[in-house]
């Protein structure tokens, strides 16, 4: 396999690279230039995901508020410290 640095995969438009160096796994292929992820890995997540029942991970960490509430009341927070230094 020919070997694409990521930056060549990115100025190429390129979905995949390949370095021929093993990943964390120690798997040698090639890797998405988007996530930086090696192709063997994802098949693997893949399919650990599709083998869990649904019930599982439909939502493995319940949040009590959206993200966007919570990056709302950060703000707000920031505010409040700024507002009681000041
Ligand atoms: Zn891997």
């Amino acid at each position: 396999m020919k070997i694409i640095t990521r930056q060549q995969a990115l100025a190429a438009d390129l979905r995949t690279y390949f370095t021929g160096e093993p990943c964390l796994n120690g798997h040698i292929a090639q890797r998405y230039t988007g996530s930086k992820c090696c192709y063997e890995c994802d098949k693997i997540k893949t399919k650990v995901r599709r083998a869990k029942p649904r019930v599982e991970y439909a939502d493995p960490y319940p949040l009590p508020m959206g993200e966007r509430q919570l990056c709302r009341l950060a703000v707000e927070f920031v505010r409040l410290i700024h507002g009681a230094m000041a």
